[in-house]
């Protein structure tokens, strides 16, 4: 696994471990719940471009970084979203998967049935974003093999995380070519969310790499260097 130090709430630095093999990161005790908004929108952006298709296959057992006990799987709610993770009964942290860490930051909804509708018109295929299998929208609106319904990125999420990114920056002496930058992604976020759905780009990524795959796509398109790094 590889460091990594993030940004937290009120000045503070969050260390996490990151393994783009196991498709996971590795947070000490509640870290995860003190992650400041740029450093969740950084986590979005590093999934987006480290993430590939399909389930990894994890070490079994799964053992804890800090005390090599048994990982255990944990099951929890974010809204009517299911998560899941691996805690350590000593209590030293978790482990969870990217796409569990996206739902578990209610980046994920499934699609209304409308939106699978509207999905049929435009592609036949998409892959599932928790199993990696092809799902036929022409005769199935949940997966056939993992069960999952269809889900996707909650594209109004990184809007809201922008929002409390700029009310963050506002008490601090801050590069003065901020407000402008961040009026730009926000522009630009508005502009694609207003059209992603027409976009050719995101149909294929959507079809070929999933719903969610292709949201993070969409958004790492958007997020600049500058405003989350
Ligand atoms: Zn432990
Ligand atoms: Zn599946």
């Amino acid at each position: 696994m590889t460091a990594m130090t993030l940004d937290g709430h009120l000045g503070t630095k969050v260390a996490i471990d990151v393994c783009a093999t196991c498709q996971a990161f590795w947070f000490d005790r509640l870290e995860s719940l003190q992650l400041s908004a740029g450093s969740t929108l950084k986590l979005m952006k590093f999934i987006g471009e480290h993430s590939s298709p399909g389930k990894p296959s994890l070490p079994d057992p799964l053992r804890c970084p800090r005390c090599a006990t048994t990982l255990r799987l944990a099951h929890n709610m974010q809204r009517n979203m299911p998560f899941t993770y691996w805690r350590c009964a000593n209590d030293d942290g978790h482990f969870i998967g990217f796409l569990e860490f996206l739902k578990e930051k209610n980046f994920i909804h499934p699609l209304s049935s409308e939106q699978i509708k509207e999905l049929r018109q435009n592609v036949q295929f998409v892959n599932c974003s928790n199993c990696g299998a092809s799902i036929n929208l022409e005769s199935d609106s949940v997966c056939s093999f993992c069960h999952a319904p269809i889900s996707m990125l909650d594209m109004k999420q990184p809007q809201r995380m922008l929002e409390q990114l700029k009310q963050a920056a506002d008490p601090r002496p801050m590069d003065p070519a901020l407000p402008l930058k961040l009026a730009s992604a926000k522009l630009q976020l508005e502009t694609s969310l207003a059209d992603f759905g027409r976009s050719p780009e995101w149909w294929s990524d959507a079809s070929s790499s999933g719903l969610v795959q292709a949201g993070l796509n969409a958004v790492a398109r958007w997020l600049s260097e500058k405003l989350v790094d």
